[in-house]
């Protein structure tokens, strides 16, 4: 939940998903990446139905 506040947030400064927007999440969110792996993994179970 708080990473796709943070990711949403993120949205506000940087509209695309470029290099950039990763930096600023990362600076927000330093373990971001381990918060991620969950949806990521709740998104490919979801297209695999
Ligand atoms: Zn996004």
């Amino acid at each position: 939940m708080e990473y796709v506040i943070a990711h949403e947030l993120t949205h506000l400064r940087h509209r695309h998903h470029g290099p950039a927007f990763w930096l600023t999440l990362a600076e927000q969110m330093p373990d971001g990446s381990t918060r991620k792996a969950p949806l990521e993994r709740w998104e490919v179970q979801r297209r695999e139905l």
